[in-house]
């Protein structure tokens, strides 16, 4: 390599490293090793702006995490379409919409403790952590449990906390909760979350039949008990393990 060639790659990197440490959008000041990223700023716009995704926290992060990385690379080119996708074991990443909608409608702020019932692909943990370092995920099926775990260890999410188990009874360990996300349908609120959440804390649960459809319900825990708002209609896989029992 000449002098100059290598002159020009110095340059080229450094605008990289730049364009990084002013967040710029990939690729804006250096050739993305991404070739998704243009897909995903399109799926921001046109599948999360266009609806009522305003925060603009939410919408950076949206525009950030590689989804496409989170589902196998057969389905990659499919991972920013406006529908859910198949991760294994009959499972789904919901639709980027959904993610964007409960994470904004959660409204994590800095420091405060996150718990996630259904890991999945661990694609909402993802975006859950860019809004605070304290994110505890449980997946009820091993294989799923284990390969988020691997997958966010290799895209360097190494605060988020994966647990094997039955989100039904929560992480004791770790309670209280800012904040719980139920992420598989459930015909009831399980008692013990609902005691591992903060006063004050909010918990968000698609609530109703775990066949057809449910209502995304928004729970607040408040001094006079439990404020509940019904949000919107959807669907999601079901929540298995102790709850069936109940
Ligand atoms: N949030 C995930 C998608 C969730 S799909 C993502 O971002 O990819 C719902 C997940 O909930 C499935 O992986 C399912 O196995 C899991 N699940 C079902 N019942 C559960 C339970 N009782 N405890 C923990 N996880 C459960």
């Amino acid at each position: 390599m000449t002098k100059s060639a290598r002159h020009l790659l110095a340059i080229l990197a450094l605008l990289c490293i730049v364009g990084e440490f002013l967040s710029l959008p990939d690729g804006a000041l250096c050739e993305s090793p991404d070739p998704y990223a243009a897909t995903r700023q399109r799926m921001v716009l046109h599948q999360l702006r266009a609806r009522d995704i305003t925060d603009p926290k939410v919408l950076k992060v949206m525009g950030t995490v590689k989804r496409h990385l989170f589902v196998s690379p057969s389905r990659a080119s499919q991972a920013y379409a406006d529908h859910p996708l198949p991760i294994g074991e009959g499972q789904t990443i919901s639709q980027p919409y959904i993610v964007a909608l409960m994470t904004q409608i959660l409204d994590v702020k800095p420091g405060e403790k996150v718990l996630e019932i259904g890991t999945g692909s661990g694609y909402q943990a993802a975006v859950l952590s860019h809004f605070t370092d304290h994110v505890w995920s449980i997946e009820i099926r091993k294989g799923l449990a284990e390969n988020a775990s691997k997958r966010l260890k290799a895209l360097s999410y190494d605060k988020i906390r994966v647990k094997h188990g039955d989100g039904y009874y929560g992480w004791l360990e770790y309670a209280p909760f800012d904040t719980i996300m139920v992420t598989a349908a459930a015909n009831h609120v399980s008692p013990s979350l609902l005691d591992q959440l903060k006063m004050g804390g909010r918990l968000l649960i698609p609530l109703g039949s775990t066949t057809y459809y449910q209502t995304l319900t928004k729970i607040t825990k408040t001094p006079k008990g439990n404020e509940v708002e019904h949000l919107l209609g959807v669907v999601f896989v079901p929540m298995v393990g102790k709850i069936l029992e109940e």
